[in-house]
């Protein structure tokens, strides 16, 4: 992944299929396409991973809420969902094991009844799941064995249902997707936007017109614009892709409905246990809020809005924190304030929509779109733990459409990182370059069997092996690892996303962008001026998200 190699390979070479968007969708198909042996160009306007995808709850589920509907309302299409969703969970957890794991799920009930309506439920999840899983049925947990498993769980509970399903770290799964790909022989691109199209005389897409974003100059001038020509072009734009859909037949209805969700980060401590959710069944707005161990911390979400004209980035509100909060409360015995939450985000979900009145009813299938008009296909809707379906019904049809016979592989495509994983490679890592045993733990779940990559560079800088923030086990080296092979370009391509010290810790992110913008500027040759202009940017950023919240 070398940004200057792919501006010069998407400028002079020809292409199969033109990908539009580096999230979840766009690198799901950038690696279906490639394994395939088309020719494959995947551009992202910010970074792989910027918007939804690296925003989402990380699980990687069926859905129990779906479950739950299909009975409740004989909405028995809910059920392929489920079924789909827990097929690819196991796919999703095999071909990365570094950063996909199996999560415990802890359902707290306040009666026995109601422990038995929870139970029945999830008895029935563990019956769909696919019969090469490999993850541990539920069962119903005594008041004691709750509170052994989730000590900060409130001592009104009567007892719980346990259950599992999958975790993952989306950004860095997005990431091992796009790199991946780029082995496979894709030329991706990151700060690359579809600005617009060029048509032939039919009226049908036969360029992209895309801005560099990090090239100042190359904005002022439509005669340095990029140019990729592509017979076919493949929106996976997500909550966006109306905005690209009207940029190829400005006749199109929209299709998108995004719903706005936030997550926000409070100590481990407020649950009490660093591997064990809590899921909440029943919010006063009909959902589900998971309470979820992610790196140290507890992410607590999500909220559902509405939201038809999104133009910013969505942020965490003062109101959406006190939902949340007053949601959990129930349920831990600590009392719960503001001053507690350490992070938080918020994100857009890709709903296609429906005739219903409320996004929670809105149809998360996907669907591949073709517009014959301009030729332009979209891939719409979907979530995290079908996006490798996703890619395979977009990827069938742009093969179908280029007449092109080959079959989809991805089912069983270790990703980058995963070939000879093993989980207890740490060690050798910890004893081999001297590292403390959370960072030697950290750096094998990042990045897997190419850990040592990383690690081996604090032997040729001995300050890199130092911490980035205390407490947490983030190290300098791989903000140089970030630059030089995952294609990091800013310091919060690096602090949100190659490493998720944004997520977890505002604070400790503030404290950390000094060094990781001298380190970037080291690396990628910027001036003084450009390193402060990179280091306050990003510190305006993150101010503004704290004073959202206030
Ligand atoms: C709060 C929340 C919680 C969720 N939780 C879960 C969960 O637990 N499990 C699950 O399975 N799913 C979950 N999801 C859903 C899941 O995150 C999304 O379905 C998935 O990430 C969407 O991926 P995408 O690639 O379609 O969209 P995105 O990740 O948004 O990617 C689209 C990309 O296109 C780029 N782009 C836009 N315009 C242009 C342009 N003109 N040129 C170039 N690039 C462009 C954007 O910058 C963006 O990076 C959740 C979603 C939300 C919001």
């Amino acid at each position: 992944m070398d940004r200057k190699k792919s501006l010069h390979r998407l400028q002079t070479e020809t292409f199969d299929l033109c990908i539009i968007g580096g999230g979840a969708s766009g690198a799901g198909c950038a690696l279906d396409a490639a394994l395939r042996g088309l020719k494959v160009v995947l551009v992202e306007k910010t970074d792989f991973a910027a918007e939804t995808s690296s925003k989402s709850t990380k699980l990687i589920h069926g859905g129990v809420r779906y479950l739950e509907q299909a009975f409740k309302k004989f909405d028995f299409a809910q059920l392929r969902q489920v079924r789909h969703g827990l097929e690819e969970r196991h796919t999703v957890l095999t071909n990365a094991p570094h950063l996909a794991r199996p999560l415990a799920l802890v359902t707290p009930v306040f009666s026995w009844w109601e422990g038995l309506y929870f139970r029945i439920g999830l008895w029935l999840y563990d019956r769909f799941a696919s019969d090469r899983d490999k993850l541990p049925g539920s069962r119903w947990l005594s008041k004691a064995e709750t509170k052994h498993l989730l000590p900060g769980l409130t001592d009104r509970l009567h007892s719980a249902v346990l259950y599992y399903d999958g975790q993952l770290d989306d950004a860095r799964y997005c990431l091992a997707l796009v790199q991946s790909a780029a082995e496979a022989g894709a030329v991706v691109l990151n700060h690359a936007e579809v600005t617009g199209f060029e048509k032939n005389d039919e009226g049908r897409l036969q360029t992209a017109v895309l801005r560099d974003r990090l090239s100042p100059n190359l904005q002022q001038s439509s005669h340095s614009a990029l140019h990729i020509r592509a017979p076919l072009f493949l929106n996976c734009t997500g909550p966006g892709a109306d905005t690209v859909r009207r940029m190829a037949n400005p006749d199109l209805p929209d299709r998108m409905r995004p719903s706005k969700g936030v997550h926000l980060l409070l100590p481990q401590s407020v649950t009490g246990s660093p591997d064990t959710a809590l899921l909440i069944p029943k919010t006063p707005d009909g959902r589900v809020v998971f309470a979820i161990p992610f790196q140290g911390e507890l992410m607590l979400g999500t909220t559902d809005q509405d939201v038809p004209n999104p133009e910013q980035e969505p942020v965490l509100m003062a109101a959406e924190v006190r939902f949340l909060l007053e949601t959990l409360q129930p349920y831990v015995s600590q009392i719960l304030s503001k001053n507690l939450v350490k992070a938080g985000f918020g994100g857009l979900r890709p709903l296609i929509a429906a005739s219903k009145k409320h996004t929670k009813g809105l149809l998360r299938d996907h669907e591949v779109e073709y517009d014959p008009e301009s030729g332009l296909f979209s891939l719409l809707g979907g979530k995290w733990t079908t996006y490798r379906l996703m890619a395979r019904d977009a990827v069938d049809a742009a093969c179908g459409f280029l007449d092109i016979n080959a079959p989809c592989t991805t089912a069983n495509h270790p990703l980058a990182g995963s070939e000879n994983f093993s989980p207890e490679a740490w060690r050798s890592l910890a004893e081999q370059y001297h590292l403390a045993t959370d960072i030697a733990q950290h750096l094998a779940r990042n990045y897997g069997s190419r850990a040592a990559s990383v690690a081996g560079l604090t032997g040729q800088n001995p300050e890199w092996a130092l911490r980035l923030a205390p407490g947490y086990s983030f190290i300098r080296a791989e903000v140089v690892h970030a630059v030089r092979e995952e294609m990091a370009c800013t310091p919060r391509d690096v602090l949100a996303r190659r490493l998720r010290l944004e997520v977890l810790n505002w604070q400790a992110t503030l404290d950390a962008v000094p060094v990781v913008a001298a380190l970037m500027a080291a690396e990628l040759g910027w001036s003084a001026r450009e390193q402060q202009v990179q280091a306050e940017t990003y510190t305006r950023q993150i101010i503004s998200f704290q004073q959202a919240i206030k």
